[in-house]
Formats: C-alpha cells, structure tokens, sequence
C-alpha cells in the first residue's frame, strides 16, 4: 500500500467563498504535491456511500445536504507521512478547536461547514482517492 498519499476535498462552503486559490496556496507551502486534481460534484448516492461510517450519526442528513449542495475539489497530495501532515494542516474538526494558522481556523464556518477534508488514515487514503479518480487520472 502507498503511504506517502491522502485525499482531500475542499467542500462546497470553500468552492462557494472564492478559497480554493488560498486553500491551494496553503497545501503546496506545506509541501504536498498534487497527484490528481479535479472540481466535481458529488450526488446523494456518492456522499452516503463516501461517509457510510458516519451513517448513524445524528449529523448524516445534514452532511450529505452539505456536501452535495455545490461543486467541490477533490485531490490527492503526496507527501511523507503525508495522512498525518494533512491533518495537522487542516486542524480539528470543529473550527473553534483548531491551531491557529490551520486551514479550519482560517476559513471554516463550523464543525459542519469545515472547509476541507482529510483522509485519517493511509487506508482511507487509498479507498477516498479510488472512489474519485481512477489510476489515469493520478499522476
Ligand atoms: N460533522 C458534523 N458534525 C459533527 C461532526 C462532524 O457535521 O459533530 C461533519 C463535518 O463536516 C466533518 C464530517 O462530518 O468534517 C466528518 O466527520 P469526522 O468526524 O470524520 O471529521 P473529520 O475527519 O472531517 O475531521
Ligand atoms: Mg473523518
């Protein structure tokens, strides 16, 4: 298994402000290197099976409203321990919560509308980068 990638989606609040330049901006000074790349939109049937882990949480309704509400960018980045690095930059969840100077803290609204995705694990990585690009889209 690789395990120098993870896959991201900056998600539809992002796409909507105007932030994937600064968002970008933000993952290529933190080092990733884009692998794939591409804005897409995700139906009711991607974003229930793309976050079927969470399907019995409270929140399911809502996030796959969410994330199906406008286009999103979806990506995957290379870099050593990449899934761990990514985290980092993007902080916790819940926008209140994470370090200054995180992806989150700069620009998402809240826990729900949080700005950016990432794989939290190398595992996740491999199947989140295979639900959204198949092996010639990846370079
Ligand atoms: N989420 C939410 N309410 C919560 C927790 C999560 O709406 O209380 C949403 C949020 O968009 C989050 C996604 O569900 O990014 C997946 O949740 P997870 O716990 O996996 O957080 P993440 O891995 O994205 O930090
Ligand atoms: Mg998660």
């Amino acid at each position: 298994m690789i395990t120098n990638r993870t896959f991201t989606m900056l998600k539809p609040d992002s796409v909507e402000k105007g932030n994937i330049g600064a968002i970008l901006e933000k993952i290529n000074a933190a080092g990733f290197r884009i692998v794939a790349m591409k804005l897409t939109h995700m139906t009711k049937r991607d974003a229930e099976a793309f976050y079927a882990i969470h399907n019995e949480r409270p929140f399911f309704d809502e996030l796959v409203e969410y994330m199906t509400r406008g286009p999103i960018v979806a990506a995957i980045l290379e870099k050593d321990n990449a899934v761990e690095d990514f985290r980092a930059l993007i902080g916790a969840t819940n926008p209140e919560e994470a370090a200054e100077g995180t992806i989150r803290k700069l620009y998402a609204a809240s826990i729900g509308e949080n700005a950016v995705h990432g794989s939290d694990s190398n595992e996740n990585a491999a199947i989140e980068g295979a639900f959204h690009f198949s092996g010639r889209e990846m370079f």
